[in-house]
């Protein structure tokens, strides 16, 4: 049994008013434990609205939602508890900030779950461990925070009830290149000790595809491709065609591919880049002999 299946999903907003409009449609798939998994598409494609219906936040028009084989809506009494089983990090997090100090904010959802003093010390130490939060930072007021320190403490909110599903929608949204990279960095550690499945929002492909097993494409509310990371850059000008940028030493990979060199076109950093170069020279010299 898979850990999470969607099943024709579809959300409208605004049911029978002018306004209405579907923003996910018919969404079907299932997702392992242990997984990590991007997310992207376009603004509007339907990702926020997508994984605001994983963690029970709005309930689905039509279809279901299956957690360990079991629907999230059928006791709509014990939503509370999704809520606690997946984790959802939400856009610009540091705007939901409001204890009086940071360790209070961290540990405010596991209080909710009504976990013991010594339990919730330890989850509030370890998960601002895992977001770089440093100890002395815990006994400030939140709004002492620079603008990363915040998003990491609203983060560390989150991974201290320890979900087993963690979703963060744009995580890396408004910080400059230093930050995203040192929180992506974080949180695919974060990933890779917990064993937890990760699905992550994005805009940005090599972002995600540094740290995913498999990526979700949306494209106007529609799943458009759910595979690898090599599948879907094989279908690399597909995507180019829906408005979506691949990295450009993917783009510079396709076009040698395009043009007879025997080179992967799932490339997405430089080194990658080199060595397929490298192992192509190496190819040559030998031919050549
Ligand atoms: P994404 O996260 O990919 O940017 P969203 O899920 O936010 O996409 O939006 C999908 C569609 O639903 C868009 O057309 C958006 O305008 C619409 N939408 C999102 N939120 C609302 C809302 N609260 N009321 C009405 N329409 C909405």
């Amino acid at each position: 049994m898979s850990l999470l299946e969607l099943k024709n999903l579809s959300f409208t907003y605004g049911v029978g008013t002018a306004f209405e409009k579907k923003a996910v449609n018919d969404v079907s798939l299932t997702i392992e434990k242990g997984e990590f998994i991007g997310i992207i598409g376009h603004t509007g494609s339907g990702k926020s609205t997508l994984v605001q219906m994983l963690n029970g936040l709005i309930q689905p028009t039509s279809g279901e939602i299956l957690l360990d084989g079991e629907n999230i809506w059928k006791n709509p009494k014990k939503i509370r508890n999704v809520r606690f089983r997946v984790g959802m990090v939400f856009q610009y997090p540091e705007y939901q900030l409001f204890e009086e100090t940071v360790e209070k904010d961290i540990a405010f959802g596991p209080k909710n779950m009504g976990l013991s003093q010594d339990e919730i010390s330890k989850r509030v130490a370890d998960s601002a461990q895992f977001v770089g939060l440093k100890p002395e930072l815990l006994k400030k007021s939140p709004f002492e925070l620079s603008g990363g320190e915040k998003r990491r403490a609203a983060i560390a909110g989150v991974i201290a009830m320890d979900p087993e599903i963690l979703i963060l929608d744009e995580p890396t949204a408004g910080l400059d290149p230093k930050g995203r990279d040192v929180l992506l960095t974080q949180i695919a550690t974060y990933h890779k000790i917990k064993k937890n499945t990760v699905l992550l929002v994005s805009h940005s492909m090599e972002d995600i595809s540094k740290i995913s097993d498999r990526i979700l494409v949306m494209n106007k509310g529609n799943m458009y491709a759910f595979d690898t990371v090599k599948n879907i850059f094989s279908k690399g000008e597909d995507l180019e065609r829906i408005g979506l940028q691949i990295p450009q030493i993917t783009k510079i990979m396709i076009g040698l591919a395009k043009n007879g060199y025997d080179v992967s076109t799932d490339v997405y950093t430089v080194e990658q880049a080199l060595l397929e170069i490298f192992k192509l020279r190496k190819g040559s010299v030998y031919k050549e002999k």
